[in-house]
């Protein structure tokens, strides 16, 4: 089921007295294509369970549509959409089994979908089957753990057989490992179902993972949507810059001139197509090659041996953070005791943006 939205907003009386409206969803056009999954990804507070919940219809929008397929669905009661929903708290009822925890929103089915309770059974046989919790259908909530329990919770927004499944933070109260496995599993029973999945997260490698598009978010406004990788090697902003990565981009103050582009008084880059101005210059922590005749002269902090790769962290006077990481192959080797430590950058791994508006500008390496 493809899912329109076409310039949706919705604004908030501001919870301060005599503040100003607040706009949660701020004139949101996209289209999510049949049978993809959409993350929805940015820093708390920036309207993403709003824009789930103007989907699901919990939440009515101030203007704009909502289209399931061709169906405008904007004024239709959330029951009525074919919407699953999972939460961040999986919210099941303590007191009865996962059979009729996965069930109870088949019970409610009237006239002619209406279903006999083998129907209902089988249903949520193949549902529990699905997030393989098949075993576990006699337990009560509390008898499991809390990555088994958000099956549940999965399980029963599926038995309704969705046309658009929503999951708001559903992987944020598992500990780190389970959350890992449950990301893969989600990811599997999406692929398997073939149900329009909008996945909400704060966390940006969560959502790289395992979305086929990502929509960057800030402050209620669309910054970007792509595909992850595409989002994360061409940002169109700094703030989608930061945002994605781990560690993070590495920002300095810089400038264009001369045909060469500095970060401080490091002339790091031959390029063409960019006028002469300052700039924020952007480095991913992969975009530094160890080089003795680097133009990029760092003061060494420390160095950090991770496996197959080594962490150097330092510093540089242009830097806009508190140290550089960046992250080269553990064959390397780098003498802990230097003072100084040069780097070359990779111009691929070197984002260019306006020190204005902070847009990323683009550029050829001559
Ligand atoms: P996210 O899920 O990304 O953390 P939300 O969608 O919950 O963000 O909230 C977006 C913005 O809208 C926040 O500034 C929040 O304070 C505000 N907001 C959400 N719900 C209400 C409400 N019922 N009344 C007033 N402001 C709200
Ligand atoms: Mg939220």
């Amino acid at each position: 089921m493809k899912v329109v939205l076409q310039n949706l907003t919705k604004r908030y009386p501001s919870r301060e007295k005599g503040g100003a409206d607040v706009y949660a969803v701020n004139d949101f056009t996209f289209e999510i294509p049949d049978g993809q999954l959409i993350g929805l990804l940015g820093p708390s507070g920036c309207g993403k369970s709003t824009t789930l919940n103007l989907i699901s219809g919990l939440e009515t929008p101030t203007s704009g549509k909502i289209f399931f397929g061709d169906d405008d669905v904007t004024n239709l009661a959330p029951e009525n959409r074919g919407v699953g929903l999972v939460f961040q708290s999986y919210a099941l009822y303590p007191h009865m089994t996962v059979l009729q925890n996965i069930m109870f929103p088949l019970q409610n089915f009237k006239g002619d979908a209406k279903l006999s309770k083998e129907e209902m059974v089988k249903r949520c046989e193949e549902a529990a089957k699905l997030v393989q919790i098949d075993h576990l259908l006699a337990r009560k909530p509390k008898q499991m753990s809390g990555g088994q329990q958000q099956r549940v919770a999965i399980a029963r927004a599926l038995v309704k057989m969705p046309r658009v499944l929503l999951l708001d933070e559903p992987l944020s109260n598992l500990d780190a490992r389970l959350r890992l496995q449950t990301r893969e599993e989600i990811r599997r029973i999406q692929r398997e179902t073939g149900i329009t999945t909008v996945f909400v997260t704060h966390d940006q490698e969560e959502a790289m993972s395992i979305s086929d598009m990502i929509v960057v978010m800030k402050d209620g406004v669309i910054q970007q949507i792509g595909k992850p990788q595409t989002v994360y090697d061409f940002p169109v902003n700094l703030f989608v810059a930061k945002f994605l990565g781990t560690p993070p981009i590495n920002v300095f103050d810089g400038c264009v001139k001369d045909g060469g582009l500095y970060v401080g008084e490091d002339r790091i880059l031959e390029v063409t197509g960019l006028e002469d101005q300052d700039v924020y210059v952007g480095i991913r922590p992969e975009g530094f090659i160890l080089d003795q005749d680097g133009p990029m002269k760092c003061r060494l902090i420390g160095v950090e041996v991770m496996g197959r790769d080594t962490s150097i962290v330092s510093s540089h006077d242009a830097m806009t953070g508190t140290q550089i990481r960046s992250i080269i192959s553990a064959e390397n080797k780098v003498d802990p005791a230097s003072e100084f430590v040069r780097f070359s950058v990779k111009p691929f791994k070197t984002l260019v943006f306006s020190k204005d508006t902070e847009e990323a500008l683009s550029y050829e390496v001559r």
